[in-house]
């Protein structure tokens, strides 16, 4: 196919698609879901290789949030059944976080609830970051607190914060359907100012909230703008309490299209399929491999993964090795960035920038946090031209609320 050879070379170059070929892959046909899948892992194996990166959620403090993220099963009047705590003390996150680093995790997402952090939950955070890294030599740590005030950044990154996940989660268009407490330029501008304290830069989109392809192709190329090192996509989970619980619109191919186009606008960035994953890919996970460099081990915030072991295994069983703590996740050119090596972000970027390439969280999420729904009301979001995808057959039976890890007395999965 034409377009699937014009993209493998584009994403060799770190060159941007166009619109219209981003969204022709959405509309790729279930006979050519293969070739799609075969085209796009050759990007990920030439700026990844085989290695898998892990990374484990750890969630700081759940539920209770005043923010009205329409996906979130934390949000403000959630009827959702989770788990509620306020924040895990430094040594309870920190042996949370040593079952995923003994899992094979490289790096440890540490969320919490919440609009945005107070300087006193920054430092309560940096109190937790130093604990983490003092007992798991080498891990890398990437917070996810909300939407960030002057300073807060810097703090992290003084701390020991490697990163900072927050998702745009939908198109510029949409995003008022989703969330009214807050706006989409909130979220690019935490995102800004993480990048310009030194930290590496998360932010993803959440997938199935009744959009159209043209609002998941708007949300890929501003996130490709916005330059991230890591572009978490996550499978919303319609979780019952929320305005989204009937929002049941994904399909294993569906998703394999979603991350392939990812791939293909982002190409040497990390691509992390997040929340979602069990839910929507089901068996089809190990095809996802090819496509996202990177997968959370273990459970979500709010709702429970498959058992890491059987994470590990699919890697292994897929032709997928787990990345070690010794290699380096981004190409060299991003690494260098992400590093200070040769100097701001502005050379690199998995975009546009300079037209060169660069590269958490959450399915049912953070940062976005909650990374799980859209449309809030019973109106569909409402863009353009394309149709909404016909609601898919409803998997509650995927769907279990974590009841083990942090803020419990059981042992994580991991
Ligand atoms: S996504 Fe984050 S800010 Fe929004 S409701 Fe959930 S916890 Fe609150």
């Amino acid at each position: 196919m034409d377009l699937l050879n014009t993209l493998v070379d584009k994403g060799l170059r770190r060159e941007l698609p166009t619109r219209a070929e981003a969204l022709a892959v959405l509309a790729t046909s279930d006979d050519d879901l293969l070739d799609v899948v075969a085209a796009a892992g050759k990007v990920r194996r030439h700026w990844f290789g085989r290695r898998v990166k892990l990374n484990y959620l750890v969630n700081l403090k759940s539920g209770l949030c005043p923010e009205d993220c329409s996906y979130c099963s934390q949000r403000l009047g959630s009827k959702a059944d989770i788990l509620k705590y306020t924040w895990l003390k430094p040594d309870d996150a920190s042996k949370a976080a040593a079952a995923g680093v003994a899992g094979g995790a490289k790096r440890v997402c540490l969320v919490a609830s919440g609009r945005g952090p107070t300087d006193r939950d920054v430092d309560r955070v940096a109190g937790t970051i130093k604990a983490i890294k003092d007992q798991n030599e080498g891990v890398e740590v990437c917070a996810c607190l909300g939407l960030l005030s002057d300073g807060q950044a810097d703090r992290l990154r003084e701390a020991g914060a490697d990163a900072y996940n927050h998702n745009l989660n939908t198109s510029e268009s949409t995003y008022g359907d989703i969330t009214t407490t807050h706006t989409y330029a909130d979220r690019v501008d935490t995102v800004q100012k993480a990048h310009a304290a030194g930290l590496s830069a998360c932010s993803g989109l959440i997938a199935g909230m009744g959009e159209t392809d043209e609002d998941l192709v708007d949300v890929v190329f501003s996130l490709r703008d916005l330059d991230p090192d890591s572009v978490p996509v996550n499978f919303l989970i319609p979780m019952e309490g929320t305005p989204l619980a009937q929002e049941w619109h994904l399909t294993p191919q569906r998703c394999l299209r979603i991350l392939a186009m990812v791939r293909f606008v982002c190409p040497d960035v990390e691509v992390r399929i997040a929340g979602g994953r069990e839910v929507h890919l089901r068996t089809m996970q190990p095809l996802a491999l090819n496509l996202a460099n990177s997968i959370f081990l273990g459970d979500y915030l709010t709702s429970e993964g498959q058992a890491g072991h059987t994470d590990l295994e699919m890697i292994a069983d897929a032709g997928f090795e787990v990345e070690g703590a010794g290699e380096v996740t981004l190409p060299e050119h991003r690494a260098a960035v992400a590093t200070g090596g040769c100097g701001s972000h502005e050379s690199a970027g998995c975009g546009s920038h300079e037209g060169a390439g660069c590269g958490s969280t959450e399915g049912a999420g953070c940062g976005g946090h909650e990374g799980a729904g859209v449309c809030g009301s019973s109106a569909p979001a409402t863009s353009t031209s394309a149709p909404v995808p016909q609601v898919d057959e409803v998997r509650r039976d995927l769907v279990s609320v974590r009841r083990r890890g942090a803020g419990t007395d059981l042992a994580p999965n991991a």
